[in-house]
């Protein structure tokens, strides 16, 4: 009998290595050109593919399948068929299936957490803690799935018995980006899977790879063929596959992670089939440092929340609100902190910021920043490219003067760019913090406790950091409210998105 040690080796050493990349034979187990369909390793039906890129170098890694509508309606029939089957499979059978896929996830580790870092660029440390937070949620929901309770209401009239039960909703499309190319696959997938839905994945251009290589462990897990479909398409036929996904009768719902101008899109394409909804979209982090703040719990807070992953991430801070008898203080102090980044490959010691992910982020980034100079932001450190360490390098910046006009004030800059704008009054800092059409997340530094529950509270986020820059966990309840989104991630929340409650009521009794 396989030995438990065996089994949970990491796939290369268990499989063999199929093509050799430059990336190790611990990667090239999890490395796949074809999407996953119905069990089945496909290539577009056009035979078209792209290619997927290192964004530190531009190097090709791999070309994927470019499937369009005609694919993913393939994709969703398999879904569906498979769905059939998984809704009446029991929450013990589907928990030891997500206990095997995290074993496999984690026996994997670094296969996975260097291919994040090569098609993503993100330093391999931070690639590695993606790894350990995307895991815990199929560790999470394979927990949670067990714990899928209906209830028994009391009923006026003693003659009827009601009750409520939780039933899967069905196949779910999801759609994700590429900042987390992991974790945003694994918050959804496994939280569906363990409701007993089924779903059809569709990951960022930039990044199918991770979701690949998730599709990979799914299948050695042996979650059924069918259950996790993984379709891969570039961006001339990504508005296609999500038209597809929304106007499907046979698809149940969307859980879509991105930015709020594709979430509107998506939500007025469900409107026909009154699809479930989960959206968690873009943010506008304000980080509010008060006069009582302990400025060094600040600058460690404002350097986890605003560069890891360069920036790009969507809860990062983005408007930096500084009571003005200390700015001067802690502009000092993280500029100092900001001084120990290291800009490079990510796959090296010592990294701390890979670059940007491609060239239309990265020229995003220096529009906005030229823009606020052309309307009198001052440059304290930064304010350019750096392209001594690549072409889609930006140096980590901090701006000064910065008004509520400029775009990188109202809307997220996604790099690494602390924009400063002062304030006098706990008041003035609420007002300025909520004056935004988003409400993602925010987070404020402050030793006064009075002051700790009334600004919490007052705060129009979906979630707050309150002396704490780094605010996501498997056990959280993940989202926004206004236009960062609908529904929460994580959590027992997170089940609430794929279950639909059925009342039943026992009459004549
Ligand atoms: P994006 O442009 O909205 O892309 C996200 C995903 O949507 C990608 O898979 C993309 O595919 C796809 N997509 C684009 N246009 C589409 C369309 N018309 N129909 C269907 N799918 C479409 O966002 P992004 O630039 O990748 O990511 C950055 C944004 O995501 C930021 O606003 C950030 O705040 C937000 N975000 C939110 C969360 C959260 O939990 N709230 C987490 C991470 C990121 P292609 O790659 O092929 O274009």
């Amino acid at each position: 009998m396989e030995s438990m040690l065996t089994k949970l080796a990491p796939a290369a050493t268990r499989l063999g290595v199929r093509r050799m990349s430059s990336l190790g034979p611990e990667v090239d187990v999890l490395l796949k050109d074809k999407a996953y369909v119905n069990g089945a390793w496909i290539g577009a039906a056009s035979g078209k593919t792209f290619q997927v890129t290192n964004p530190m170098n531009s190097q090709v890694i791999t070309s994927v399948p470019d499937m369009n509508a005609a694919d993913v309606s393939l994709a969703v029939d398999a879904a569906n068929d498979a769905f059939q089957t998984w809704r009446g499979t029991t929450a013990k059978y589907r928990s030891d299936l997500l206990r095997k896929w995290f074993n496999l996830c984690v026996a994997n580790h670094e296969g996975l957490a260097k291919l994040l870092t090569a098609e993503q660029g993100k330093p391999l440390a931070e690639s590695r803690g993606e790894l350990v937070y995307g895991s815990s949620y199929i560790e999470w929901f394979s927990e949670e799935c067990r714990r899928i309770y209906g209830e028994v209401a009391q009923s006026p009239v003693a003659s009827k018995e009601m009750m409520f039960i939780r039933q899967p909703i069905g196949v779910v499309g999801m759609i994700t980006p590429w900042n987390f190319p992991n974790a945003m696959i694994t918050r959804k997938v496994a939280a569906a899977l363990a409701a007993g839905c089924t779903c059809v994945v569709k990951p960022a251009e930039d990044t199918p790879l991770s979701a690949l290589a998730l599709g990979v462990l799914a299948e050695e897990a042996g979650i059924p063929a069918g259950v996790v479909n993984v379709i891969t398409s570039s961006r001339q036929h990504t508005a296609e596959v999500g038209k597809v996904l929304c106007e499907s009768p046979k698809v149940a719902g969307i859980s879509f992670t991105g930015s709020t101008k594709v979430g509107k899109i998506l939500y007025r394409q469900s409107a026909n089939t009154i699809k479930r909804l989960g959206l968690e979209l873009g943010g506008n982090a304000a980080f509010i440092v008060f006069d009582s703040a302990n400025l060094d719990l600040a600058v460690q807070g404002c350097m986890a929340s605003k560069f890891r992953n360069a920036g790009q991430t969507c809860v990062s801070t983005n408007r930096v609100l500084v009571q003005e008898s200390v700015v001067e203080e802690f502009i000092g102090k993280l500029k100092a902190a900001m001084d120990n980044l290291v800009l490079g490959d990510g796959m090296k010691d010592g990294v701390s910021q890979g670059p940007i992910i491609n060239k239309s982020q990265f020229d995003k980034i220096c529009e906005m920043v030229q823009e606020a100079r052309g309307q009198g932001a001052e440059i304290v450190v930064g304010g350019e490219p750096h392209k001594s360490a690549g072409e889609l390098f930006y140096k980590p910046t901090i701006l000064t003067n910065v008004t509520e006009s400029m775009s990188l004030y109202r809307e997220e800059i996604f790099g690494p760019v602390v924009s400063i704008k002062t304030f006098k009054t706990e008041e003035e800092a609420l007002a300025l913090a909520n004056d935004s059409r988003v409400g993602l997340a925010s987070y404020f530094y402050s030793e006064n406790i009075s002051q700790c529950f009334r600004v919490a509270k007052k705060l129009e986020t979906g979630m707050v950091g309150i002396n704490e820059g780094a605010i996501s966990a498997a056990e959280a309840a993940f989202g926004g409210i206004k236009e960062s989104g609908l529904g929460r991630e994580g959590s027992s929340h997170g089940l609430d998105e794929y279950t639909n409650i059925k009342y039943m009521c026992f009459g004549n009794l």
